[in-house]
């Protein structure tokens, strides 16, 4: 069976500790799904299309990294898929208890699923996807902190009433 890991997250927008983790990923396993989770509570700020579009960009010269959405349960999609790793970043302690219940509870679900952590580069420990929000919210300027290639500022569609 093929070694396949699902890269789960909101990815709104992707940021370079997003693809640093792919990237670090990559040598150990012979694909990563890329998978954006779509929250009917929770409306976005950038478009799921335009989430998704920017990541497949980003990873263009990658034929071993995949890009989906989804609803629902991550464990339903990985039973689905026939995907038996998650790979998630660790950045902080906040980070360890938050993915520490979710794994342990994602397990209880699917036994046969493992949690892979990535610690996160020390660049990258302060760098998440609300803090980019923020300034593109603010008129600001977030692009050393996205990956090259892409620019968040080429479109103007995005929801300013997204919650946090
Ligand atoms: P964010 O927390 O930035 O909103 P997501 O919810 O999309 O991002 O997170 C998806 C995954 O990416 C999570 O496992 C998260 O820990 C990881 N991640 C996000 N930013 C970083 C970063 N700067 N370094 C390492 N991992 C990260």
């Amino acid at each position: 069976m093929k070694r396949i890991a699902l890269f789960p997250g909101s990815f709104d927008p992707i940021t370079k500790g997003h693809e640093s983790i792919v990237l670090r990923a990559l040598p150990l396993f012979e694909k990563i799904i890329v998978a954006i989770g779509i929250n009917d509570l929770k409306k976005g700020f950038y478009p799921v299309e335009q989430r998704s579009e920017w990541i497949k960009t980003v990873f263009k010269d990658y034929s071993d990294v995949e890009v989906i959405t989804y609803e629902g349960l991550t464990v339903d999609l990985c039973k689905k898929l026939n995907i038996r790793y998650i790979i998630r970043g660790l950045r902080t302690s906040a980070d360890f208890e938050f993915e520490r219940s979710i794994g342990q509870m994602n397990k209880k679900m699917l036994p046969d699923l493992e949690t892979v952590f990535l610690l996160t580069t020390p660049e990258y420990t302060a760098l998440n996807s609300y803090i980019v929000r923020d300034i593109i919210r603010n008129g600001g300027d977030a692009s050393q902190f996205i990956p090259d290639g892409i620019d968040l500022h080429t479109t103007q569609k995005y929801n300013d009433q997204a919650a946090h």
